[in-house]
């Protein structure tokens, strides 16, 4: 199996590489913040109350965001690999992952970090909100929220992957193909050190 996590701060481009990126390498998409926004749109429980916390640009509590991905790994045992998209975001969540996937005997092979200025992601999350349809682009507020989050809980995760040399930096600006091949460089550089 081969997993690893596509890691930055929203706006940064991971949804886009990752459409990219699990047609290459056939892997399995996981996206937190999809799986909430399906939620959403199916009106339970679960979606409701996240929405309040997405609508705010705080995170949804560390169990909610746990418990889906525990159940989508189960959903896919056939999977060639995981590619983990928004998360983890905690400490809390890296921790859990690991363990979750240990259980599975398999592990995150390395963590892609993609480095974008905040001037860059303020201006991609409007432009975005003009037809993402997601009420979390639209207002500057909250989007400064949601990259503060980033800093305050989310960017100690690299902190947590470094200590076992799993990060990987790969500058997350110029055009799509470009850090296309970028995060492709990677990839196939480890995949050659596997074999
Ligand atoms: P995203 O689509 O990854 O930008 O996520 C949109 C929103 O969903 C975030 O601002 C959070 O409110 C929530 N969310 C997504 N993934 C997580 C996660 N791993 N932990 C906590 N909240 C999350």
């Amino acid at each position: 199996m081969f997993n690893f996590i596509l890691f930055g701060p929203p706006g940064s481009g991971k949804g886009t590489q990752s459409e990219k990126l699990i047609a290459k390498y056939g892997l399995k998409h996981l996206s937190t913040g999809d799986l909430l926004r399906s939620e959403i749109a199916k009106k339970t429980p679960l979606g409701l109350k996240a929405k309040k916390l997405m609508d705010k640009g705080s995170l949804v509590p560390d169990e909610v965001v746990i418990g889906m991905i525990s159940d989508m790994v189960d959903a896919n045992k056939g999977a060639g690999g995981f590619l983990f998209d928004g998360f983890p975001r905690t400490i809390v969540q890296a921790e859990e992952l690991d363990k979750l996937l240990k259980a599975r005997k398999t592990q995150i092979n390395i963590v892609l970090a993609m480095d974008v200025s905040e001037a860059e992601l303020v201006k991609r999350l409007l432009k975005r909100g003009e037809t993402s349809g997601r009420s979390d682009d639209v207002n500057e507020d909250i989007i400064r929220a949601r990259i503060a989050e980033y800093h305050k809980k989310t960017s100690a995760v690299l902190d947590h992957y470094q200590k076992f040399d799993k990060v990987v930096h790969v500058k997350g600006e110029g055009s799509i193909d470009e850090i296309f091949e970028r995060l492709t460089a990677q990839l196939d550089r480890l995949q050659k050190k596997k074999d």
